[in-house]
């Protein structure tokens, strides 16, 4: 599973818990947000490809051992962080870096958030998962195809992954879905909704507006009344629904 990028960082932000996404979190407090290179998915409406469709000779990377993001994330403690989030690339891709950080930031009174596309094995996550405060894990596609066409079918894994944060009680758990055109439709949002809802009808569901990127550069957005109109659908299933990128 590691793609050797153990500490290897590409990016770093202090950003709003509700930028991750993460709607019901710690509400208006920031997190130190970092990222790597790698990804074991390959969306061809990346956002972030530039790192995550990356290799170690492609991409400016700073080797940080976790004691010294540790020691950054508390010296931020003053402009209102909370922790430190492993994002923006497939934070799972490298997750003993994810563990040994998670470890020493709780020894500091540091949150620890992973954004991450679900795609890992049972018991990586089961390890990692007492370490974790809250997580937001995509869920891209509605049935296993939907994952063949971003390179693996994985659905049941991501599926696994989600109903086990839905299951550990020191982790909150948010889902997201990006509505990317060809990717996901009326039918498919109202198919997640209802999988979710069985796992837990309290769980926050983000629907995300996609931009032009990557591959799919020359493809428009869906018009913002049909992302309202796919809110609305997954409403009927779950309580808590958020539309973001608009
Ligand atoms: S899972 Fe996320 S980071 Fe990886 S290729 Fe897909 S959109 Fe990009």
């Amino acid at each position: 599973m590691a793609c050797g990028n153990y500490g290897r960082l590409t990016s770093a932000a202090l950003d709003p818990v509700e930028k991750k996404p993460l709607a019901e979190w710690m509400p208006g407090s920031y997190v130190l947000s970092v990222g790597s290179y790698g990804c074991n998915l390959a969306c061809p409406f990346c956002q972030n490809h530039v790192i995550a469709a990356a290799r170690e000779d492609s991409v400016p990377w700073r080797f940080v051992a976790p004691g010294d993001l540790v020691d950054a994330a508390c010296r931020l403690k003053a402009r209102g962080n909370v922790g430190i989030a492993f994002t923006y690339n497939e934070p799972l891709v490298g997750w003993e870096y994810v563990r040994d950080t998670a470890r020493l930031a709780h020894e500091h009174d540091l949150k620890v958030v992973v954004v991450s596309n679900g795609v890992v094995c049972g018991d990586v996550w089961h390890e990692l998962l007492p370490l974790v405060d809250a997580c937001n894990i995509d869920l891209k596609a509605a049935s296993n195809e939907g994952y063949e066409r971003l390179g693996a079918g994985v659905f049941d894994t991501v599926v696994g992954t989600i109903a086990a944060a839905a299951d550990c009680p020191t982790c909150h758990v948010e889902v997201t879905t990006l509505c990317a055109p060809g990717f996901v439709d009326g039918r498919a949002v109202d198919r997640i909704a209802r999988l979710l809802a069985s796992i837990d009808p309290s769980i926050p569901y983000h629907l995300t507006q996609y931009v032009p990127r990557f591959r799919m550069a020359d493809v428009p957005a869906l018009p913002d009344a049909e992302v309202r109109s796919y809110a609305d659908i997954a409403r009927n299933s779950l309580a808590h629904v958020y539309i973001g990128n608009m």
